[in-house]
């Protein structure tokens, strides 16, 4: 039977931290997740930011 794909954003495997690290040009130490929608996104060090970039673009939206 198909795996299903664990909801909990607290439980990411080191390959998707280490992929989204890379995909977010950022070091995985700077990682966390989005106070919006618990996404992995940029959240430590320099351009450190609470909200990712969609939640930040509903947020401005409105
Ligand atoms: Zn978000």
């Amino acid at each position: 039977m198909p795996v299903q794909r664990s909801r909990d954003p607290m439980r990411i495997t080191a390959v998707e931290r280490s992929a989204a690290s890379a995909a977010l040009g950022c070091p995985p130490w700077e990682l966390g997740l989005c106070a919006g929608c618990g996404q992995l996104m940029r959240r430590y060090g320099r351009n450190a930011a609470m909200y990712c970039n969609v939640c930040r673009s509903v947020l401005n939206g409105r």
